[in-house]
C-alpha cells in the first residue's frame, strides 16, 4: 500500500501545470460563451482529446496512481476553468467507472472507445441513474429491464441525465427484480439511437450550463443480452447473494468511487470563487482604503482558505483510500463531497458579496460560479444524502468509527516504531537528560539544550 502523503511527484506538478494552462488558456476563455449559448462545448472537449485529457487510458492512467492524488488535481484544475464544460469533459469518466467497476474486460474494451472517440471524432458517455420520481432513494427506481429471448427490454424513464440523448453509449440501471431493492438492479449498454430510446427534452439549468442535461424514455427498447454488465451468470449469482440478504447494489460502488471525483470539482469552482474574490478585495477601494483592510471582508475570506484546504484534504484522504483498496468505514468518501460542496456554495456566495453589485451582473465571472456551485450539494447524492451516509455508520453497532490512521496497521519497521518520535524508549531518555542536566555545567547544558530543542 502506498503511504498518504502530501509530497507531490515531479509528475504530479507537470500535470497540474498542463491542466492548469488548458483551464486558463482554453476553458476559461469559451466559459461565458457556452454559458450563455447553454451548448454542449463539443470544440473544447476535441482540444482536450488533442491535449490527451479525453480518454479512457488517460482516466485508468490517473485511477492507476496510487498516492490517489491524480485524479483530484487533474479535476480541481479542469474545474477550475468552467464546472459546465468541465462536467462534459468528465461525464464519461463518470460513466467509465460505473463500466469498470460493473462489467468485463471484455466489455471494458469494447465499449470504453465508444465513450470517448478520439481528437477529430469525439464520442460521449453518459451514467442514467435517476428517475423522475425520485434520486435519492435508488431503492424506488421504476425503469425496468426484463429478458426475452436473445435480448433485454427497457421501459422507464430517467431525468437530470448529462449527455442524455446525445451521448454514443449511455450507461442505465434498471430494476431485474423488484422485490431486492437497490440489490435487484443491474446495469446495461444502451448505444445511441437504439430504438425505443427517446431523448425527451432538454433540461434548462441554473448553472452548469453548457453541460446538456436531458430527460430519457425507454419504451420497449430492446439490447443484446451481451449488453447487461457483467453478463447473466454475475447477475443471476447476484440475484442469489441478495434474495439470501448478501451483496452490495449495482450503483452504489459507483458513487463511492465518484464523490471523491465530485469533491474535486466543487474545489475547483470554490477556488476559483475564492481567488477571485481575495484579489477583488485587494484591488478595490472603500472609505480610503482597500476593503480587504476590512475585518468584515478578510475574516469570511480567511474562513474559507481554511476550509477550502480542509476539504482538500478530506479529498485527497478519499482519493487515497479508494486507490489502494482502503474500504471506506466511516463515510469518508461522502465525507469529502460533503464538504467540498458546501465549501463550494459559501466561496461563490462569498465572491459575489465580496463583489458587490458588480458580483451580481455577468461582467464578472463569480455570479456564474455563484449558479454553477449550487449542484455539487445536489448531484451524485444531496448534502442530506451524504449526512445519512455516514450518519448511519455512527449508528452502526458493528463500526468502530474510528479515524482511518487508528485502523490502518501504519509503518511496521521496528526502529520507527521504538526510536520514533513520541515512544516510550524517546520519553524514558528525555526523562534521564533532565536529570543530568540539573547537574551539568552551563556549556554542556546549552548545548544539550540545543540538541534538545524542537527541530533538531
Ligand atoms: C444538473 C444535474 C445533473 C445531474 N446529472 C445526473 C446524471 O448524469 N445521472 C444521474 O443519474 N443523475 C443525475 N442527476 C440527478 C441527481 O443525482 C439527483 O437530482 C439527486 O440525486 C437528488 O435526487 P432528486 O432530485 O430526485 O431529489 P429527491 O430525492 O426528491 O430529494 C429532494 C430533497 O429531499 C431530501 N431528502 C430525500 N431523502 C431524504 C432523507 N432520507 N433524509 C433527508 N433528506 C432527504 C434531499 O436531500 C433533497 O434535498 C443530476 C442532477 C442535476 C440537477
Amino acid at each position: 500500500m502506498s503511504a498518504f502523503t502530501l509530497e507531490l511527484t515531479p509528475a504530479h506538478h507537470e500535470l497540474v501545470r498542463r491542466a492548469h494552462a488548458f483551464a486558463e488558456d482554453v476553458i476559461r476563455p469559451a466559459a461565458p460563451k457556452y454559458d450563455a449559448a447553454e451548448e454542449c462545448p463539443w470544440e473544447i472537449v476535441d482540444k482536450a482529446a488533442q491535449e490527451g485529457f479525453y480518454s479512457p487510458l488517460f482516466y485508468a492512467d490517473l485511477i492507476a496512481d496510487p498516492t490517489g492524488l491524480s485524479l483530484p488535481l487533474f479535476l480541481e484544475e479542469i474545474f477550475w476553468g468552467c464546472a459546465g464544460i468541465g462536467l462534459t469533459v468528465v461525464l464519461p469518466a463518470l460513466a467509465l467507472s460505473a463500466l469498470n467497476q460493473a462489467g468485463t474486460p471484455e466489455q471494458l474494451a469494447r465499449w470504453a472507445p465508444e465513450m470517448f472517440g478520439e481528437p477529430g471524432d469525439i464520442k460521449l458517455a453518459a451514467l442514467a441513474v435517476s428517475e423522475p420520481q425520485g434520486g435519492s432513494d435508488v431503492a424506488n427506481l421504476q425503469t425496468r429491464a426484463r429478458k426475452d429471448g436473445d435480448s433485454w427490454v427497457l421501459d422507464g424513464e430517467k431525468i437530470w441525465i448529462g449527455n442524455g440523448g446525445i451521448a454514443d453509449v449511455t450507461i442505465v440501471n434498471a430494476v431485474v427484480d423488484p422485490e431486492l431493492g437497490t440489490k435487484g438492479q443491474a446495469m446495461f449498454v444502451v448505444p445511441k439511437d437504439t430504438p425505443g430510446m427517446e431523448h425527451v427534452r432538454r433540461l434548462r439549468k441554473l448553472g452548469h450550463r453548457a453541460s446538456h442535461t436531458a430527460e430519457l424514455k425507454f419504451e420497449n427498447c430492446r439490447i443484446p443480452a451481451d449488453q447487461l454488465l457483467g453478463g447473466e451468470d454475475k447477475l443471476e449469482h447476484k440475484l442469489e447473494k441478495a434474495r439470501r440478504g448478501e451483496g452490495k447494489p449495482a450503483a452504489l460502488g459507483t458513487f463511492e468511487q465518484t464523490r471523491p471525483m465530485v469533491a474535486a470539482m466543487a474545489l475547483g469552482v470554490a477556488r476559483a470563487a475564492f481567488e477571485y474574490a481575495c484579489a477583488y478585495a485587494r484591488d478595490r477601494e472603500a472609505f480610503g482604503g482597500p476593503i480587504i483592510a476590512n475585518q468584515g471582508v478578510s475574516f469570511p475570506l480567511a474562513d474559507l482558505a481554511a476550509d477550502i484546504d480542509a476539504a482538500r484534504l478530506l479529498t485527497w484522504r478519499a482519493s487515497w483510500m479508494a486507490a489502494n483498496g482502503v474500504p471506506f468505514q466511516v463515510g469518508e468518501g461522502s465525507m469529502s463531497k460533503l464538504k467540498a460542496s458546501e465549501v463550494a456554495v459559501r466561496a461563490a456566495e462569498q465572491a459575489v458579496q465580496t463583489c458587490g453589485g458588480w458580483g451580481y451582473v455577468d461582467d464578472l465571472p463569480v455570479e456564474k460560479w455563484y449558479r454553477d456551485a449550487k449542484l455539487y450539494t445536489i448531484f451524485e447524492g444531496t448534502s442530506e444524502i451524504q449526512r445519512m451516509v455516514i450518519g448511519r455508520t455512527l449508528s452502526d453497532l458493528d463500526s468502530t468509527a474510528e479515524p482511518v490512521h487508528h485502523r490502518l496497521p501504519g509503518d511496521k519497521r521496528g526502529l520507527s516504531r521504538k526510536f520514533g518520535h513520541g515512544s516510550l524508549v524517546r520519553a524514558r531518555a528525555g526523562e534521564v537528560f533532565m536529570k543530568l542536566a540539573t547537574k551539568a555545567p552551563e556549556p554542556v547544558l546549552r548545548l544539550g539544550g540545543k540538541l534538545a530543542s524542537p527541530g533538531a
